[in-house]
């Protein structure tokens, strides 16, 4: 071993030491034959407290409570009669991790639905007033491009693509320079699925309000790693997926947030009974039910929230700030361990280099990473791998050690210095 090596693997040891977080990690499922698991910000990990509260769900609240437990009659359950879970749960998360009053997050839907409803609320509304254009950008996630497209072609909008560099992001001199009367919606990703660049939500959504504009954030990469704001930035509109950093389990449903104000102002297009006033009168004809329940539109996805309880209930401990120092350091640590390993063997970190500007994983590029990543799995370290050259080094905070980005870089580094 070099005496830098040693040194980094020292650090790496001191580091998890004096993480205020480290017994966090003890909570989690393991997995055995995993060395590095570095996807936490594609699919969370599983809290063991998850599976005991799923057990229990479906033995207690539905097999004890059966129907009745949609309005919490019957015996005594442990939470919320089911009906209100959608705003219960959504406030949660509205607090854990937005930044966000009660009464303007709901969870329903996946994320490309839930895009499609809020984004068709929001052109639709602007529309009236001659606003149809809708500015995103060329890098964002493909489902929000696809879903802004489809949009666009059913509602005659035009759409102006900003085309960020590909190793950060939207900037705000970006977003003013194409704002303007036409301006209808603005959508951006908060934390870029890529680059990992973090937006200046806050700067781009006062440039937006200033055109005249509705802004939706994406918060997919962000909610549970960055701390946000929605309320103080004044966003009009965001959604975001819970099995990402939430570790609510594979397909659990999207959040939505709507500020309090346009509540009464949007209406999202798929009219369902369960976002209808009074939804047992089964009346004739549509009437949104008050407040940001009138986003909910078919039956709540009732068990596939159990497991954001038992991830809210952690992050509700840890605080999303402690969080977001955690996941500076441990991005911090793997820039560090690119730039002494991996540089040597034409590396490139593809991410931003100020932790001000980044969120929760560091991509590296290299010609044929694809193929080192069969590799990478088969030896038990997990990152993932985007078009066209990106390895993603995903770190979620509350799982992740740094011994674990010491290792999995180090099986990278050893697997690179390879004759090939
Ligand atoms: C993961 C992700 C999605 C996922 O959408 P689903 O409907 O849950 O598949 C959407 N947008 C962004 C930016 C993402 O990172």
């Amino acid at each position: 071993m070099t005496a830098e090596t040693l040194d980094l693997a020292l650090r790496a040891a001191e580091l998890d030491a004096t993480d205020p977080l480290a017994a966090h990690r003890d909570r989690f499922v393991p997995s055995p034959d995993v060395v590095a698991y570095l996807d936490g910000n594609s699919l969370g990990r599983p809290l063991i407290g998850t599976a005991e509260r799923l057990d229990r769900f479906v033995r207690e609240e539905w097999g004890g409570g059966l129907i009745r437990a949609w309005t919490g009659d019957g015996p005594a359950t442990s939470t919320q009669p089911w009906m209100d879970w959608p705003g219960w749960v959504g406030d949660r998360i509205a607090a854990a991790a937005l930044g966000a009053r009660p009464g303007q997050t709901v969870v329903a839907d996946s994320t490309t639905v839930l895009l499609y409803k809020l984004t068709r609320a929001a052109v639709d509304a602007q529309a009236r007033d001659g606003r149809t254009e809708i500015v995103l950008d060329t890098d964002n996630f493909p489902t929000d491009r696809y879903v802004l497209e489809g949009i666009a072609a059913e509602r005659g909008c035009v759409l102006r693509w900003i085309e960020p560099d590909p190793a950060e992001g939207v900037t705000p001199e970006q977003v003013a320079a194409v704002v303007g009367p036409g301006t209808g919606l603005v959508l951006f990703s908060h934390v870029a699925y890529r680059s990992g660049w973090l937006a200046d939500a806050a700067a781009i959504t006062r440039i937006v309000h200033d055109a005249g504009g509705l802004v939706l954030w994406d918060l997919c990469h962000s909610a549970g790693s960055v701390e946000l704001s929605l309320d103080a930035w004044g966003v009009d509109l965001a959604v975001g997926c819970t099995y990402k950093y939430l570790n609510g389990g594979p397909g659990s449903p999207a959040f939505g947030y709507v500020r309090r104000d346009l509540q009464e102002v949007l209406r999202q297009p798929i009219q369902g009974w369960m976002g209808r006033r009074d939804p047992f009168l089964m009346g004739p004809g549509y009437t949104p039910a008050a407040g940001v329940r009138g986003v909910v539109s078919g039956t709540p996805p009732i068990l596939a929230m159990v497991p954001l309880l038992s991830a809210l209930d952690q992050l509700d401990e840890a605080g999303i700030a402690t969080v977001r120092a955690k996941s500076v350091a441990l991005t911090e640590f793997a820039v560090e361990l690119v730039d002494a390993w991996l540089a040597p063997h034409g590396v490139e970190v593809a991410s931003p280099r100020d932790p001000a500007r980044r969120g929760g994983h560091v991509t590296i590029r290299r010609a044929g990473f694809h193929s080192v990543l069969d590799e990478l799995w088969r030896r038990g370290v997990i990152p993932d791998f985007r078009e066209p050259d990106g390895i993603r080094v995903g770190l979620a905070p509350l799982s992740t050690s740094f011994a674990e980005v010491h290792t999995g870089l180090a099986v990278l580094r050893d697997l690179l210095a390879q004759p090939s």
